[in-house]
């Protein structure tokens, strides 16, 4: 099974996401984490950073090498979860052709949702205890810009295909974790 996890930044995709990725037993490929490990120490991992920590999106070509490398690895096989991948029309296209050449393709997309008062205040909390470089103030805002712009056109693209499932991410954790899994288990 693959699965598509799309929410704008603060809705709590990894925390859903890592509880997934051992309930369902498949990999949990979060594309914020692969860029972020790229060493800041070389020109490509500098670039990259430069990217983050303005709060804009990595470009296309970019992730999808990533991305698609990490398709290689056998444990993808039987399925992954995608974690903030696609964020652009392009990256989803892109991604449908290569699953597509493999036979494969995306079976549901979860859109994660939360009102953008509760987001700021949730990254703002965050970045008391993380310390992450692109949970400032302002680049928050960018980044909730970033999302209605270019990953929100992502979630019709999917409507247009029947595979989206609304989730209210308003509530507890472990409410949302199960109601998570009702829909995909339906
Ligand atoms: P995240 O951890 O998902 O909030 O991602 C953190 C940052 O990594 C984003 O603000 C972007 O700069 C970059 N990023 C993560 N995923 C993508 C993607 N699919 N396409 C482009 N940039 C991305």
């Amino acid at each position: 099974m693959r699965i598509v996890f799309i929410g704008p930044p603060g809705a709590g995709k990894g925390t859903q996401c890592r509880r997934l990725s051992t309930h369902f037993a498949i990999p949990h490929l979060s594309t914020g984490e692969m860029l972020r490990k790229a060493s800041r120490d070389t020109p490509v991992g500098r670039v990259v950073a430069a990217y983050i920590d303005n709060g804009q999106l990595a470009p296309d070509a970019l992730v999808m090498r990533i991305v698609r490398k990490r398709l290689q690895g056998d444990d993808c096989r039987q399925g992954c979860l995608f974690d903030g991948f696609p964020r652009t029309i392009i990256q989803a296209e892109l991604l449908d052709s290569h699953l597509a050449a493999m036979q494969q393709r995306v079976d549901v997309v979860l859109e994660l949702q939360v009102a953008e008062a509760e987001l700021v205040d949730r990254l703002l909390a965050r970045a008391e205890v993380e310390g992450r470089e692109d949970d400032t103030a302002e680049t928050i805002q960018r980044r909730l810009q970033v999302f209605h712009s270019q990953t929100a056109p992502v979630l019709d693209y999917y409507s247009g295909r029947g595979l989206i499932e609304q989730i209210d991410g308003h509530r507890p954790p472990d409410e949302v974790f199960d109601e998570i899994c009702r829909r995909i288990e339906a």
